[in-house]
C-alpha cells in the first residue's frame, strides 16, 4: 500500500482507498485513459528511505518504500519526476504518454548516480 495525495483536498490517503477518507472524493471512479505504474526494487534503503514521485509542479503524488508500487491514472501525456529521500540525488524524469500503460522500475543505482528509472 502506498500513500497518494487526494486530487481534491491534497491530503494523504491510501492508494487502495475507494474514496478519500478526508473529503469523500471518489478516487477509484476517476476515468482515466492511460495508466502509469511505478514499482520500486527491493534494494535496502533503510527504515527512512523513500522514493518520492512528483508532478511537473513539484507536488508530491506518491511516496514509496522499497518493494512498493503504485498505479496512477492519466488523461494526458504526463511527466513524472522521481527522487530519493536518502541522499542528494537529482530528479529523474519518467514520461508517460496518454492512452497507454507505462510501467517503470525504480531502484538505487550503483555509483553516484543516485537512482535509476527504467521503463519496463
Ligand atoms: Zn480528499
Amino acid at each position: 500500500m502506498a500513500l497518494i495525495k487526494c486530487p481534491e483536498c491534497k491530503r494523504d490517503i491510501s492508494s487502495n482507498a475507494q474514496t478519500c477518507i478526508h473529503c469523500g472524493f471518489p478516487i477509484q471512479e476517476q476515468i482515466s485513459k492511460g495508466k502509469v505504474i511505478f514499482r520500486t526494487s527491493n534494494d535496502f534503503i533503510g527504515q527512512l528511505g523513500r522514493y518520492t514521485v512528483k508532478d511537473e509542479n513539484g507536488l508530491v503524488i506518491a511516496t514509496l518504500k522499497a518493494n512498493d508500487s503504485i498505479e496512477i491514472g492519466i488523461d494526458t501525456d504526463t511527466s513524472f519526476y522521481v527522487c530519493y529521500s536518502g541522499g542528494f540525488t537529482p530528479l529523474k524524469e519518467a514520461f508517460a504518454p496518454a492512452d497507454s500503460v507505462s510501467q517503470f522500475s525504480i531502484g538505487l543505482a550503483n555509483g553516484d548516480n543516485g537512482i535509476y528509472i527504467v521503463k519496463v
